[in-house]
């Protein structure tokens, strides 16, 4: 298969888990006879740093022009004193909206391997294998109006600032859809997280989401409040298999569900619904790491691992690429985010953690050639 991927490693260590992935990919080509083009561009700080916006032109029209998108992260220091637009986090936003992915699908997986990384108990997260579908494209984050209203004078009191929240039956639609069409595939149950006690956008999402769920009679539905989900994550996250929410809940949760899987590197994601999809480890751009080579390359790698499956519908090479990471992963070896376990575990950094993953791959496509010759 032949597959052009935009390459936007963006900042910080996003350059450095984008490499690795984009190893990873290599390794797939080569081991099983398909051909990958990549084309780097620029995104956030680093685009803003070179052509004065967090955005260019020739980097939307690469993505457009391409098959898929695999995503670093993006943000820095540097400019966080920027006005929201300007900042790099708004070319992030901007492509997202651009390319029209509205269901941010996130998995959460805690490894048998890394279940002494978590702080919860390896009782409690022992078999947890859940998916986030987050809206994208609605609700805080792109709702109009919006404003800061800063004081003129020496008066900060005289300040204030709001978002909108909104969301149409439309958008709260497409989404449950491909939430309980991932649950057929999985262990077919949908919880859907809301805030409908306070919130009117939770009550129509609430009505709808179970009006959605009247064409899926083989899917368990539940109701949750985002605050009772935020503590039965922590609690008992073996209860769930798809959580369906809005754009912040939906991120707030992700990164709290990083603590099921032991870390925010671990966590990849898809965004996907619109023209072209794209691709990105859940984590931002770790600035406090950045530069290090510490950086935790498998959320990027499983991101990749996502790209063959749902783009390219590639689903042996994905199945592989995950074993692959399972491998590594229960050989010991820990890039240090990962709470190192006393017995005997080897820390390696993000170059070393792309390698082992590209060598067990091949051990991985090995056996599999193997097999299928008998
Ligand atoms: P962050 O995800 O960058 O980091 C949070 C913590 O997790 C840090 O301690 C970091 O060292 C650690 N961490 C994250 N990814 C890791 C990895 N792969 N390996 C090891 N440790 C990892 O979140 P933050 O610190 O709140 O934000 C930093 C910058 O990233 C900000 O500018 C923010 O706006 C941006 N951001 C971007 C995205 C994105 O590009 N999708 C997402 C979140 C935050």
């Amino acid at each position: 298969m032949k597959l052009k991927i935009t390459l936007l490693p963006g900042d910080g260590i996003g350059t450095e888990v984008t490499a690795q992935a984009a190893r990873v990919l290599d390794a797939v080509a080569e081991l099983y006879g398909h051909e990958f083009r990549f084309d780097e561009k620029l995104i956030g700080g680093a685009a803003i740093k070179e052509s004065n916006t967090p955005l260019p032109h020739a980097t939307l029209d690469a993505c457009f022009a391409s098959d898929a998108v695999l995503l670093g992260a993006v943000g820095a220091p540097a400019y966080d004193k920027l006005a929201p637009e300007q900042r790099p986090e708004a070319g992030l936003l901007v492509l997202r909206q651009a390319l029209g992915g509205y269901a941010n699908l996130r998995p959460v997986i805690a490894y048998e391997a890394t279940a002494g990384c978590s702080p919860l108990r390896a009782e409690i997260i022992e078999g947890a294998d859940l998916l986030i579908v987050r809206e994208l494209l609605g609700g805080l984050y792109f709702g109009q109006p919006r404003a800061f209203i800063k004081s003129d004078g020496e008066d900060h009191a005289a300040s204030s600032a709001f978002n909108t929240m909104r969301y149409s039956v439309g958008e709260v639609e497409r989404v449950a859809h491909m939430a309980f069409r991932a649950a057929l595939a999985r262990r077919r149950k949908v919880t859907s997280v809301d805030k409908a006690n306070v919130l009117e956008t939770s009550q129509l999402w609430r009505e709808t989401v179970t009006r959605v769920a009247l064409d899926y009679p083989g899917v368990t539905i539940e109701h949750l409040y985002v605050d009772t989900c935020a503590m039965q994550l922590m609690m008992k996250p073996r209860e769930f298999d798809v959580i369906l929410t809005e754009n912040l809940f939906g991120d707030i949760l992700s990164d709290e569900a990083a603590v099921i899987a032991g870390s925010l590197g671990m966590l990849a994601s898809a965004c996907v619904g619109g023209a072209v999809d794209l691709y990105e480890p859940v984590h931002g751009s770790a600035p406090d790491i950045a530069g290090r080579g510490i950086s935790n390359p498998l959320g990027a790698i499983a991101s990749a691992a996502l790209l063959l499956r749902h783009t390219a519908h590639l689903e042996r090479e994905a199945q592989d690429v995950e074993q692959a990471i399972r491998a590594v992963l229960d050989a010991g070896y820990r890039t240090p985010d990962l709470r190192h376990d006393a017995n005997g575990k080897c820390v390696v950094s993000t170059t070393e953690m792309g390698t082992l993953v590209t060598e067990a791959l091949a051990e991985v496509a090995d056996r599999r050639h193997a097999y299928h010759a008998v």
